[in-house]
């Protein structure tokens, strides 16, 4: 089946051991859409994630993907059900080839994409499949830890700063894949602090402060309120 998923988050609240982070998040991500969640540095973007895809210690609330509610499933379970998280750190294991860290993460439903498929969408990685994952530049390094969860099957795809500290060259092909797989009928989730970025492929931005989101922006209205934003990201 090629139908888009989606995700419908509502009432979300998340806690690191008795430190209370996420406070009653509300958004949602249509089938095929790319949404970011902007907001200064704590305001609680990377915890949501963690949220969604069941890694933080404790969380409450309904996060329903595809329709089926999975605040109480494992990561796992939540995994099976096809989204993937790209980490800001990256996750690429520095002992193991480019190739051996494709194959790490298991197939958790059909239709990933193959190796070659992914060489075809990343070039870089296939002059690369030999080397060390400590060889590889940030970028490459990025690209391998996005071509990695392609190749799992997840269809909604969750990014954490993907550009972060990476060469404007970098960051535009990076868009250009994003780009890309929102054509191939993925969903995309995306954490950004540079907006100019996210407004290069996004659809909407929720705007996060304080474990809330405070505000919905439409990438065709972004222009028009820039100054809205630099007030809430404080720049
Ligand atoms: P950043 O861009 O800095 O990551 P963010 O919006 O993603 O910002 P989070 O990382 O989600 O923010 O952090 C939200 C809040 O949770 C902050 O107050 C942060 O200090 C706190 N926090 C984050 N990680 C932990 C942790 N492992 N243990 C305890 N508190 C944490």
């Amino acid at each position: 089946s090629t139908a888009a998923p989606s995700l419908a988050i509502e009432g979300l609240e998340g806690w690191y051991g008795e430190s209370h982070v996420l406070h009653g998040m509300r958004f949602d991500v249509r089938p095929g859409e790319v949404v970011t969640l902007l907001g200064r540095n704590g305001a609680g973007k990377t915890t949501t994630l963690r949220a969604i895809i069941g890694i933080l210690g404790k969380r409450a609330g309904s996060v329903r993907y595809d329709g089926v509610e999975t605040i109480r499933l494992s990561s796992r379970a939540i995994a099976r059900l096809g989204i993937g998280y790209v980490p800001e750190e990256r996750g690429i294991f520095s002992s193991l080839s480019v190739y051996e860290n494709l194959m790490l993460p298991p197939r958790v439903k059909p239709g990933g994409m193959s190796v070659p498929e992914i060489y075809t969408l990343f070039p870089n990685l296939e002059e690369r499949a030999g080397s060390q994952g400590t060889k590889l530049s940030g970028g490459e390094q990025q690209m391998l830890a996005i071509g990695r969860i392609l190749r799992t099957g997840a269809k909604l795809i969750l990014l954490d700063e993907p550009t972060e500290g990476l060469a404007p060259v970098i960051v535009q092909q990076i868009g250009h894949t994003l780009a890309r797989l929102k054509r191939e009928g993925y969903t995309i989730l995306l954490v950004e602090q540079n907006f100019r970025f996210a407004q290069t492929i996004a659809d909407r931005h929720f705007v996060v402060e304080q474990g809330r989101v405070v505000d919905c922006i439409l990438n065709a209205e972004l222009d028009a309120n820039i100054g809205k934003l630099h007030a809430y990201l404080g720049v």
